[in-house]
């Protein structure tokens, strides 16, 4: 058994990583400042006598004593991660400095969850680990594409210099379950206005691309990563290889919801990327890891857990 520290643990992936790791037997510190995350997507595992919750903002030191940190704090979706920039950069440039200072501290493994975002709107495609990015710095969207590149330079930076036992995860937009309903992201946005058969709004002309990843994928991919040897430091893209545009996910969400939305065309925003697609070689040939859940079929599990949320508020 293990202690293991989750930061932003009662966010929609941490709360799945903290349920998992769990299940698997190790002991769990949940650390969160429910900026975005809800007591509601861990309130089931707090009887758990192997569970505990701390309310901390990572920008601010913690000395704790694990032996594996996952560093997931910070906003996600752009709405969330836009309200405050500064507070944004705060949280994965300090974040990934306190968190790796304890990490050198205690010599515990610590994996941090970046992003797509590094590679901003791509000019290869799909993308690989080898390719440097096209990121706006001064853009809407700098405050989180390039404080995810601060953190990783920092990540590198620590393991170089003081043998920090790092592991880097390139994370490709990822659904499911406990996503929340006002999160912003299309996946849940789509989802919720066709239940309740609002207008589907669609940014732009919905050619844009997107690759979806369904959470229980990306767990088993994250839980395999952090077993590799200490030389192996990432970063390593985790995400489902299949492309598709906005406009077909749209249709695929009516589908299988039965709505009687519409279609609803708005302004695309600021330096949205126009396409985005993981090539996950390296994962498959070290892990033998893919994101194997049909967009169809993890959509089919999110829209029921939806549904059951909106009719428990109605
Ligand atoms: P989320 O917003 O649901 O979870 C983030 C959690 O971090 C929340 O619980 C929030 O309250 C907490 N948090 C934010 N700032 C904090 C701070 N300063 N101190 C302590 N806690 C803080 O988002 P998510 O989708 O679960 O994303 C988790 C991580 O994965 C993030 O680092 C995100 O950048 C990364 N990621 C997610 C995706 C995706 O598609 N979901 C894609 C790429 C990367
Ligand atoms: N999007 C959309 N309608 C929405 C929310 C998002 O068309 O209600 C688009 C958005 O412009 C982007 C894509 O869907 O092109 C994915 O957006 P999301 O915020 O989920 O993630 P990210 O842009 O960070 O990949």
């Amino acid at each position: 058994m293990k202690r293991i520290l989750v930061t932003g643990g009662a966010g929609f992936i941490g709360s799945h990583l903290c349920e998992r790791l769990l299940d698997d037997g190790h002991d769990i510190i949940c650390l969160d400042n429910f900026f975005t995350g809800t007591k509601d997507n861990i309130i089931h595992l707090m009887d758990n006598h192997h569970f505990e919750l701390i309310r901390h903002d990572i920008t601010r030191e913690i000395f704790l004593e694990v032996d594996e940190i996952y560093n997931l704090a910070c906003p996600a979706s752009p709405i969330h991660y836009q309200y405050n920039p500064i507070k944004t950069v705060k949280t994965s440039v300090m974040g990934a400095i306190n968190m790796l200072g304890m990490a050198k501290r205690i010599k515990a493994k610590i994996m941090q969850a970046s992003t797509s975002e590094v590679y901003g709107d791509p000019q290869v495609h799909p993308q690989k680990e080898d390719y440097w990015g096209h990121v706006n710095p001064i853009g809407r969207r700098s405050c989180y594409d390039e404080g995810k590149r601060c953190a990783e330079t920092l990540f590198m930076d620590y393991h170089y210099q003081n043998k920090v036992r790092i592991k880097i995860v390139r994370i490709f937009n990822t659904y499911g379950p406990r996503m929340m309903p006002n999160d912003g992201r299309v996946v849940s946005n789509f989802i919720v206005q066709a239940l309740q058969n609002q207008p589907i709004t669609i940014y732009g002309d919905g050619s844009q691309t997107r690759s979806f990843q369904y959470i229980d994928d990306l767990i088993e991919g994250m839980l395999g990563f952090m077993e590799t040897g200490d030389d192996i430091t990432g970063p390593i893209n985790m995400g489902n290889e299949r492309e598709f545009s906005i406009r077909e996910l749209a249709d695929l969400v009516v589908e299988l919801t039965n709505s009687r939305s519409k279609l609803s065309f708005m302004p695309l925003p600021e330096n949205d990327p126009v396409q985005r697609q993981p090539d996950t070689t390296y994962a498959k040939e070290l892990l033998g890891w893919e994101a194997r859940t049909a967009l169809r079929d993890g959509l089919v599990k999110t829209i029921a857990y939806f549904d059951s949320l909106l009719k428990g508020s109605s």
